[in-house]
């Protein structure tokens, strides 16, 4: 069954370009709830954790050390839908490709500097909120 739960991060050049708010106010006029919400930073053993995925790519390196360059904002969202639904909402990864009026093409400075995180599956938004929030902090 869905959750209906998604996660997401500003990623630090979109807040460092104080994005954060234009970007918040795209996300709730869409319709997705903030559930959670803390500005903190990452490590670069906690981004090396997140991304742990992408491990031996070739821009792995290079994003964890971007992803623990400044403060982030981690965000858990709720809406129907909502892995999906958020994903198609932000656009492409690159954000050359997304399409027109979505916060990657928008906000988005580059391929890895493309503005938000959108969580792929419902199993890896539970674990993705969990690297932030504890169940206490969920509303
Ligand atoms: P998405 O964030 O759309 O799910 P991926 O999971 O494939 O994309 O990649 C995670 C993040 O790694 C991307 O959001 C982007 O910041 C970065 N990234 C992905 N592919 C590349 C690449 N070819 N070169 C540089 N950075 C990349
Ligand atoms: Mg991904």
């Amino acid at each position: 069954m869905a959750s209906n739960r998604t996660f997401t991060m500003i990623k630090p050049t979109a807040f460092k370009k104080n994005y954060t708010g234009a970007i918040l106010k795209m996300i709730i006029e869409e319709g997705f709830q903030i559930r959670a919400m803390k500005l903190t930073r990452l490590t670069n053993e906690q981004a090396g954790a997140f991304y742990a995925v992408h491990k031996g790519k070739p821009f792995y390196e290079s994003l964890v050390e971007f992803m623990s360059s400044g403060p982030i904002v981690a965000i858990i969202l709720e809406k129907e839908n909502a892995v999906e639904a958020f994903r198609n909402f932000i656009g492409a990864t690159n954000p050359e490709q997304a399409a027109d009026g979505t916060i990657r093409k928008l906000y988005g400075t580059s391929l890895q500097q493309n503005a938000v995180h959108g969580s792929d599956s419902d199993e890896n938004a539970e674990i993705e909120s969990g690297f932030f929030f504890s169940k206490m902090e969920r509303y």
